[in-house]
């Protein structure tokens, strides 16, 4: 089925033949056998036989397609990633002191929700640059005390992604890295080797909103303060494999079936090629052209998210105007920064960005 190109940067455009599958199974979910289950995922016990078999293959898809190594947990949880900003410094800031690395506004948000449990430390931030480049890890500086050191690895408003994790080891730090990987997780590898915990919103690439990722190094566990919330306590989850309370059963099952898709397409290695070549395509259209500019440095472009801008602000209602008559929809930047933003997340295909970069370019002659 042909369907419009959809740039949302989350709640985002998922696979198609993710959500036929889901449709067809929407009544009647066939079960391990095959056989009608008569029920509906959403209608099942989360503690059933049919949601067990559903989760432990979920979850060893997830370990395959995110190369988890054996010492860390899955977790699914629910509270998205803005939670995870509190849950995070509840389990893990047992030392009181942590460090922050600000690179746009979702480090900021994590720094501002962290300072309710922990003293927090500003590592490094390029807010005075306007959040268009990385501060260099080797001079980020780091407390010798730190529970953790949070960075966001793909700064989904301002574009900024790390293209390599920091090597905290290298810059003398023992304190395990903490990523908000949420809209950047299963578009290329990981060297898990560098991280302590990774969360995500599943709704940038991995399914619906309502299911947070965690995926944790096994001895970061049972160190949350007393305050922290059961249902939140990283131990207790893990305990109970993500069924301490009802987990988020649909949004699992649908994240099961993109993780499917993940793996017919060649896995997170083939995905993470296509998604150099259209993140490659959409910047050098906007960086030959007189009319488009992305102001971030070229060094930590995000693949994901391509924040732009119209030099001429007053053709920004034309230009989203004329993209949705072509079926190129939700390319409003975000409102505290403003401008035009493609997410190029992995159900993005290539001609969806031959099909901007098209427009775009239709759009300048027309305009010049
Ligand atoms: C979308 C996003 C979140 C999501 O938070 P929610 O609580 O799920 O709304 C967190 N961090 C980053 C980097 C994001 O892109």
């Amino acid at each position: 089925m042909s369907r419009p190109f959809n740039f949302s940067a989350g709640p985002a455009a998922l696979p198609v033949e993710v959500l036929e599958q889901a449709g067809q199974d929407m009544l009647n979910w066939p079960n391990a056998q095959g056989q009608p289950s008569g029920m509906s995922v959403m209608e099942m016990s989360h503690r059933g036989k049919d949601f067990m078999f559903i989760y432990e293959q979920v979850h060893a898809n997830l370990k395959q397609v995110l190369a988890v190594p054996d010492h860390f947990k899955i977790l699914f949880m629910q509270g998205g990633g803005i939670g995870q900003n509190a849950i995070v410094p509840l389990n893990l800031s047992r030392a009181g002191v942590l460090d922050m690395v600000v690179t746009g506004s979702w480090s900021q948000k994590s720094f501002a929700e962290a300072g309710k449990y922990a003293q927090v430390h500003l590592a490094a931030s390029d807010e005075a640059q306007g959040f268009c480049h990385i501060p260099e890890p080797s001079t980020w500086k780091l407390s010798p005390q730190a529970s953790y050191v949070h960075i966001c690895s793909n700064e989904t408003i301002h574009g900024v992604e790390f293209h390599e994790l920091p090597h905290l080891e290298a810059l003398g730090s023992t304190a395990p890295l903490v990523v908000d990987f949420s809209s950047h997780v299963a578009s290329r590898s990981v060297d898990w080797s560098r991280v302590g915990l990774a969360f995500a919103g599943a709704q940038k690439n991995l399914g619906p909103a309502g299911l947070t990722l965690v995926v944790m190094r096994e001895d970061l566990l049972g160190h949350a303060l007393n305050i922290c919330p059961s249902a939140f306590n990283y131990d207790l989850v893990a305990r109970h494999d993500s069924g301490f309370n009802t987990p988020p059963t649909f949004a699992i099952y649908i994240m099961g079936l993109v993780l499917e898709w993940i793996q017919r397409q060649g896995g997170v290695a083939a995905l993470e090629t296509t998604n150099i070549a259209k993140a490659q395509l959409l910047y050098e259209a906007i960086d030959q052209s007189k009319l488009y500019e992305n102001r971030v440095h070229p060094s930590c472009r995000s693949r994901m998210n391509v924040p732009f801008y119209l030099r001429q602000e007053s053709l920004n209602a034309a230009f989203l105007a004329g993209a949705h008559d072509r079926g190129l929809l939700q390319l409003r930047g975000h409102k505290s920064v403003g401008g035009m933003r493609a997410s190029l997340y992995n159900a993005m295909p290539m001609q969806g960005v031959q099909a901007l970069v098209a427009y775009m370019r239709e759009f300048e002659k027309v305009h010049a």
